[in-house]
């Protein structure tokens, strides 16, 4: 561009130098005077010359001029040149420079692009081999002790650190040593903890990577990586490696019905199997690999040899919770109030990482309040910020909201006081959390596996006993029950469809699918495995428990009308009211082990989970 400029304005000027132009009749009349020494006529009209006193000219000679003006300048004694090409040097060489310039700067940049790219290809093969590693290596000082619970799967697992500390015993006596063990659980179980645990109680270094970073742009930059590491790790032998999502490249390869395929992928996976084919068994490399999508993966990774043992780690069941939180409030001060024993009750469907950031939510609550010391209030409010978000300090709401907002949670904590088999009302609130406006906190008694039609039942009429209590109370619905709702017809649409409760459709189940471990697959992509007459048919059996509960709900909180309205009054002044409060208004006996404080719910309630979880629900 500089030099574009730099010709457009510096060519012309050089030519102009010392150049005057002359008008026509002024060169006309210069000719008359003798003053013209020569001429340059071109064939398109500019001329140019010197005059008698050695100044350089130009003008334009009208075309009209014809033959007398020849004439003229042969008269008066003018050396006239002609010439044929109107272009001078410069100008042609300017044009050229116009025209090819551009072509040579694209040429350019091609070269400096494709240079740099041929750099990137060459870096991105390097980092297989050399400095910028994508792995970890460390050696962990994780124990056992570390990881609560799950002893089946420490059992299993610990046969891996007896090989990595004696791998010549195996030898010896011909066993294989187990290669690659895939641990299997939803996120936050601790899988990588144990992983961990393995290597520190093994005391062999510990290499890890997640599976998304073997996967890069560059075709083969995966495959070159996983050979890195695992030549890396027999040097280093006995070692471990881990995998964490090791479904980013273990995915089923390319098959029928897929509609992409990823070379890339499929050549990392491809290289990953060779590589645990290929070391020696009593080399002493241990795979572990964690997924939570165990369904996803290719079925050649599961073959013996690779990862011949599958592990699964579920979410903790309720002793093992506690287990978990007593871990995580070791070098922690608790009051005397705090009961772990409850919290762990009333966190079902907590992961271990859940439970870990639960104590630390008390403990910031704590630092908060300034205190040093954790109170049972820090992990209540803990847990309800996990489940519910952030609970607002004050009530923005508007008072005609307020009172529907107390009449919709009184409804449901009634019908649950009410009913036989709904879990134990905990605590009931009008303070708003998240998206919720209200909440009624269940806590159940004992962590349950297996729910009663009845139990379901009553569960529905608890979740639609929000909607109820504004039917019965203002005479109309809102729009506050819509989370219910859906709740509501999710689980009746289970009920039918999944655990063949309803007689019309019969003893038929056709679940929904989905992750085991990540819940119900939800929308269904393909055609559903049933006739249209079926389809309206569950629809109808889905209206009918809905309508059946609901009538059951409005039905208890007609009947019990003056103890809503208590409630509701109660609640409007108080906001938040404590479960035996609500026994206590509804003449009820409080179901045993709730805890006066309101401590730890559980997350059933208004706006709550499902009481089962997708794993087990069947
Ligand atoms: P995953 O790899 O299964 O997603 P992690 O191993 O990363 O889960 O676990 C996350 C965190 O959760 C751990 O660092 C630990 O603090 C906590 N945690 C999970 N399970 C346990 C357990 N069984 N005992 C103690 N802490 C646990
Ligand atoms: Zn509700």
């Amino acid at each position: 561009m500089v030099l574009f400029a730099v010709l457009f304005i510096v060519l012309p000027a050089t030519r102009a130098q010392a150049q005057t132009t002359l008008t026509y009749s002024k060169f006309m009349d210069d000719v008359s005077a003798h003053k013209v020494k020569t001429v340059t006529l071109q064939s398109t009209g500019p001329a140019s010359g010197t005059l008698t006193d050695g100044k350089a000219y130009t003008t334009v000679i009208p075309s009209q001029a014809g033959e007398s003006f020849l004439d003229g300048l042969r008269a008066s004694g003018v050396a006239v040149t002609a010439q044929s090409s109107g272009i001078s040097f410069g100008t042609q060489m300017l044009s050229w420079l116009i025209l090819l310039l551009p072509i040579f700067l694209i040429g350019y940049l091609w070269w400096r692009l494709s240079r740099r790219g041929g750099m990137g290809m060459q870096g991105a093969f390097g980092v297989g081999r050399s400095k910028a590693k994508v792995f970890d290596e460390e050696r962990p000082k994780t124990t056992f002790a570390d990881v609560a619970g799950y002893e089946g799967a420490k059992q299993e697992i610990r046969e891996v650190v007896d090989f990595l500390q004696h791998p010549g015993r195996y030898e010896r006596a011909g066993a294989m040593a187990p290669r690659g063990i895939l641990m299997v659980g939803p996120p936050g179980t601790g899988k990588t903890l144990l992983a961990r645990a393995v290597a520190g109680e093994a005391a062999v270094p510990f290499f890890s990577v997640t599976g998304s970073s073997f996967v890069e742009m560059f075709v083969g930059v995966g495959a070159a990586r996983v050979r890195d590491l695992f030549e890396e790790a027999r040097k280093r032998a006995p070692a471990i490696i881990f995998l964490d999502e090791v479904d980013a490249i273990g995915q089923r390869r390319g098959g029928m019905g897929v509609m992409v395929s990823n070379d890339e992928r499929e050549q990392t996976l491809n290289q990953l199997l060779a590589e645990m084919d290929g070391f020696d068994p009593s080399a002493g490399i241990v795979v572990l690999a964690a997924t939570n999508r165990p369904e996803v993966l290719d079925p050649a990774l599961m073959r013996p040899g690779r990862f011949d043992r599958q592990v699964v780690i579920p979410l903790p069941t309720q002793p093992e919770r506690r287990a978990i939180l007593e871990v995580h409030c070791r070098g922690k001060q608790l009051g005397g109030d705090v009961d772990l024993d409850v919290t762990a009750r009333g966190t079902p469907g907590f992961s271990g990482a859940d439970l870990a950031n639960l104590v630390n939510e008390a403990a910031i609550h704590a630092v908060r309040d300034e205190r040093d010391v954790l109170t049972a209030l820090d992990f209540d409010e803990a847990r309800d910020r996990i489940i519910l978000g952030r609970r607002e300090g004050s009530n923005v709401l508007i008072p005609a909201e307020k009172h529907a907002v107390a009449v919709h949670e009184a409804g449901h904590a009634l019908v649950a006081a009410y009913s036989d088999r709904a879990d134990p009302i905990a605590k009931v609130t009008i303070l708003p959390a998240g998206q919720a406006l209200g909440a009624t906190e269940q806590l159940p008694l004992v962590e349950r596996h297996l729910f009663g039609e009845d139990t379901l039942e009553d569960t529905l009429s608890v979740l639609l006993g929000g909607r109820a209590g504004e039917l019965v109370v203002l005479g109309q619905g809102s729009t506050g029950a819509s989370n219910d709702l859906a709740k509501a017809t999710d689980l009746a649409t289970r009920m039918v469809r999944e655990f063949g409760l309803s007689p019309e459709v019969g003893p038929v189940g056709y679940p929904l699918g989905g992750s085991a471990f990540l819940g119900t697959g939800g929308l269904e992509f393909s055609s559903r495995p049933f006739a249209e007459q079926t389809q309206a048919l569950i629809d109808t059996e889905v209206a009918r428990l809905l309508r059946e509960a609901e009538h059951r709900a409005i039905e208890v909180l007609t009947d019990h009308r003056d103890v809503l309205d208590q409630l509701a009054e109660r609640l409007l002044s108080e906001e938040t009211v404590d479960g035996s409060i609500v026994y206590r208004l509804a003449g009820r006996p409080v179901p045993e082990p709730v805890t006066g404080t309101g401590l730890t719910q559980s997350v059933a309630g208004a706006e709550s989970a499902v009481p089962f979880n997708g794993a087990r629900g069947g």
